[in-house]
Order: C-alpha cells, then sequence, then structure tokens
C-alpha cells in the first residue's frame, strides 16, 4: 500500500485529519471552527460520545469538520474529594438529584465556547415532543447545547434560571439523557449541509411533508414469491410519484390518524 505519511489538505478552512482517528479523537482534537455547526453535551458519561455518532455519515461528516462536538463532564464541576453532583430529593422520595450549583456551573463554562443563539435544551421526558420540524430549526441555527439528566433528573431552579428548554425522545423514561441526546444530534446533523450527499434526500422523507414515507423496495424483483410492485419496474417516473404519494397518505392516514389530520388541516389553509 502506498499510503501517504501526511494526508493531503484540504481547503474550505477544515482542519486537516489523520485517517486512523479512533472516535474520541474526533473530538478531542478538534479545533474551533467558527461557523461550523456545534454540539455540546453536558453529561456524567462523556465516555459514551461520540458513540454511534461517529460512526457511518454523521461520523465521517465529524471528521470532515462538517459538524462539532463537544462534552462537557459534569463531574468535573463536582464538589468534594468524591466530585459529587447530587443530592436527595427536597420533600422526600426515592432517588436522587443533580444539584443546581453544580450544573450551573457546567452549563457556564458551556455557553461561553458556543454562540449565544445556540439554544440550550435539558432532554427531558417531561419536554415537549422532538421532531423533524425541531431538528430542521436546530439545524438552521449555529449550534446547540444539550444537558444530558441522571438519576431523578435536574433541581427545577436551574431549569427556570436559564430559560432552558425541555425536549422529550417519546413518551417512555430512559435511566440517563445520553442515548436521547444522541438521536438528537443525529437527526439535526443529518440535515446539514453535505453531511448525507447524494445518498438520501431529505425533503422526500417520512414528515418533511407531515406525512409518512412510502414503503422502499429494492432486488431480487422477486423473493419468496412476492414481487416489488409493477409500477416501481414500470420506469414511469409520473406513475411511480403518483403512486409513491397515495402509498403515502394511506399509511399516514391508517397508522398516524394525528399526523393526517394536521396535514389535511395545513392542505386546507394553504
Ligand atoms: N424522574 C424523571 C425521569 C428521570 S430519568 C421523570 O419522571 O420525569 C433520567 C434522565 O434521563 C432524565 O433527567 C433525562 O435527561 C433522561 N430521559 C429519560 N427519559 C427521557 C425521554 N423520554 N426523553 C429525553 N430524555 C429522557
Amino acid at each position: 500500500m502506498d499510503e501517504p505519511q501526511s494526508p493531503p489538505q484540504r481547503s474550505h478552512g477544515r482542519k486537516t485529519m489523520r485517517p486512523t482517528l479512533v472516535p474520541r479523537d474526533l473530538m478531542e482534537d478538534a479545533p474551533e471552527l467558527a461557523s461550523v455547526w456545534k454540539a455540546q453535551v453536558i453529561t456524567l458519561l462523556p465516555e459514551a460520545f461520540p458513540g454511534v455518532l461517529g460512526l457511518s455519515l454523521t461520523g465521517r461528516a465529524l471528521k470532515d469538520g462538517l459538524w462539532q462536538l463537544e462534552t462537557v463532564p459534569l463531574r468535573q464541576f463536582g464538589e468534594g474529594k468524591h466530585r459529587n453532583v447530587d443530592d436527595t430529593p427536597a420533600g422526600g422520595g426515592a432517588g436522587m438529584v443533580l444539584r443546581p450549583d453544580i450544573m450551573a456551573d457546567a452549563i457556564d463554562h458551556a455557553r461561553v465556547r458556543i454562540a449565544p443563539m445556540a439554544p440550550l435544551i435539558y432532554l427531558s421526558p417531561r419536554g415537549r415532543p422532538l421532531t423533524q420540524k425541531l431538528a430542521q430549526q436546530l439545524a438552521a441555527g449555529p449550534g446547540v447545547t444539550l444537558i444530558c439528566g441522571r438519576f431523578e433528573g435536574l433541581d427545577q431552579r436551574v431549569i427556570d434560571h436559564y430559560n432552558i428548554i425541555e425536549v422529550s425522545l417519546g413518551d417512555f423514561v430512559l435511566t440517563g439523557g445520553e442515548i436521547a441526546a444522541q438521536a438528537m444530534i443525529d437527526a439535526i446533523v443529518r440535515l446539514l449541509p453535505g453531511v448525507l450527499g447524494n445518498e438520501a434526500s431529505t425533503e422526500e422523507e417520512s414528515f418533511s411533508d407531515g406525512l409518512l414515507e412510502h414503503s422502499q423496495y429494492t432486488r431480487p424483483a422477486i423473493w419468496r414469491g412476492m414481487e416489488i410492485p409493477p409500477v416501481l419496474m414500470s420506469g414511469h417516473h409520473g406513475e411511480i410519484a403518483k403512486w409513491r404519494r397515495a402509498q403515502s397518505e394511506d399509511l399516514t392516514r391508517d397508522r398516524r390518524p394525528d399526523l393526517w389530520e394536521a396535514h389535511q388541516a395545513r392542505r386546507k389553509t394553504d
């Protein structure tokens, strides 16, 4: 193999990186890239990052400097020999609550390292649902600071003081915010210019026009006696588009009456 010893220089202000970087190096070696979309994550488990975000398309984009990831390890702001970050809930009850003073120190540390317009978001089951629309809005901004809870969550005063937006991954309870943060970052980063390349069109996907996506098929043409719908093999682009649209509408009506109603209402006002 005649691999070059030093990697080729890239233009466009991106940093040149060794092609062999292990995932955590992607974050630690990253220089500050002004104007590149940035995710900051305040977490007790910084080793969970980049996690799955360091792989495949999001990992490639991270390596290429199309976005940046920075963890803020909450433990570093903890108090005393044991770096305590939590305490028992006021009023009693099970579990522990993350202390507001410790979290505030982590937030203050993080916020001066990101554009002031970047929202401060706490992943929380009590939050507004994460939607494609929110992902699109956040992708259009400079970045985001995410707070991952653990135990029983955050002291309410820190949420109030910083006007933190709470966002939920869905109506279920996770052990911590890290998986939710990764899901959210993934949903945003894939919308950034250049991340998906030609591999997909985000415009035709589920939710982008308020409908679920049509079914997908690929070769073999017949599998276990089942064939691909003939229209898809017809080469008639108009017919294919019509079929897909009808399928999208049928699926949405059947599976997600809530989305269907909203879609109908929007059509009436358009
Ligand atoms: N006692 C809390 C749940 C704490 S779960 C309650 O009942 O509301 C611990 C942490 O996991 C939370 O602080 C939050 O950061 C994260 N988490 C749990 N479920 C989540 C969800 N559906 N969406 C986003 N984050 C979630």
